[in-house]
């Protein structure tokens, strides 16, 4: 039944090419909250060569869902602007013809939570060999995460990495000492110490080290520019380069780094976007 009402949630668009074939756009969830995973399917009723999109100029990687019907996703970051955007598909058929449609995409306030908290000062900013180790690793972070692999690696549907209760929610925003902090970008799970965390999905291993304020982390690149994070692991259990299957452990959930008790911190970027990793869990709602 969950399943139906999800199918039903898709608007079903049918663009004429200037061919005369006929090509469905649907696309799910309809409306949209900060930091949400948008579903794209593309179902041409006649042989297109390609077929392209962007979601307000990022691009939607489609690819083969089934015979006939090609899937995309692409994100909205937790700090996108709430209001209309611009989803954009561009079929082209065998003779070369283009056809560009563009659809208004509504995106609503994510309602994230707001926390005031005051610290000693000196519990808040980092200064001298710290702050330069953070930014350090901040500016490596980043290089792995802006890689897109033009190929895909996940197989549907996501799985969590862990079980437990959620202790932080996505987009979460702490304002410490009256100042605005960078929001939460991704969820707490509160699992055991000691608990195997699960890779979310096949991938490559980018990145398995020890930082400052995440502790033991450890990067997946799913492809297409979709990567999942794992961070105050206790010990990791992949080391970079190496292939992982979908539900395989990759570490154990810690403590490690700055943290206040053991907990997954668990993390989707995609291409770009700050999602919440449970939104992507709800994108891809049909069979490979
Ligand atoms: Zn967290």
């Amino acid at each position: 039944m969950r399943r139906l009402w999800w199918l039903l949630a898709f608007l079903l668009i049918a663009i004429p090419c200037s061919g005369g074939e006929v090509v469905q756009v649907s696309w799910s969830p309809q409306v949209l909250r900060q930091g949400d995973v948008l579903s794209v399917i593309v179902k041409p009723e006649a042989k297109v060569t390609t077929v392209k999109g962007d979601l307000d100029g990022t691009t939607i990687y489609f690819y083969e869902q089934g015979e006939g019907v090609l899937a995309g996703i692409v994100g909205m970051d937790l700090a996108t602007s709430p209001g209309q955007h611009r989803l954009r598909v561009v079929i082209k058929d065998p003779e070369g013809r283009s056809s560009e449609q563009v659809f208004p995409v509504q995106v609503e306030a994510g309602g994230f939570e707001v926390q005031q908290l005051t610290l000693p000062q000196e519990m808040v900013e980092l200064k001298g060999e710290i702050l330069e180790r953070y930014l350090a690793e901040r500016k490596r972070i980043n290089g792995v995460l802006n890689h897109v692999r033009p190929k895909r690696l996940w197989r549907h549907p996501f799985i969590r990495p862990v079980d437990g209760e959620i202790t932080g929610a996505f987009g979460l925003r702490r304002i410490i000492n009256g100042q605005d902090r960078s929001p939460h970008n991704g969820v707490d799970i509160g699992a055991l110490l000691g608990a195997e965390v699960g890779a979310c999905n096949n991938g490559v291993v980018v990145f398995a080290q020890e930082l400052y304020l995440e502790g033991k982390t450890v990067i997946i690149d799913h492809g297409f520019g979709l990567y999942s994070i794992y961070m105050h692991l206790s010990e990791m259990r992949v080391k970079e380069g190496d292939e992982v299957g979908i539900g395989e452990c990759i570490g154990l959930v810690g403590a490690t780094g700055r943290v206040t008790g053991p907990h997954l911190h668990w993390g989707i970027r995609l291409l770009g976007a700050r999602v919440d990793p449970f939104s992507l869990l709800r994108a891809v709602p049909s069979g490979e």
